[in-house]
């Protein structure tokens, strides 16, 4: 099986980036900005690179209705 992520482990963001799960199965959270911004380069549970995935943000898009 090909792991793309083989050596890495990815920290998903959760809870509005209050809180990230790590691939490692832990989570951590911070207290504001992201894993990166906080100086991490690597996952503090199981030693590998750490990937941060960041929820992308949705555009708000405009309900135009035609209603008439
Ligand atoms: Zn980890």
């Amino acid at each position: 099986m090909a792991d793309s992520t083989r050596g890495m482990c990815v920290w998903r963001e959760d809870c509005d980036g209050e809180m990230w799960s790590t691939d490692c199965g832990k989570g951590f959270t911070l207290i504001e900005d992201t894993p990166a911004e906080n100086g991490m380069r690597y996952c503090c549970f199981c030693g590998r690179a750490l990937v941060q995935l960041q929820e992308v943000e949705p555009e708000f898009t405009e309900v135009n209705d035609a209603a008439g």
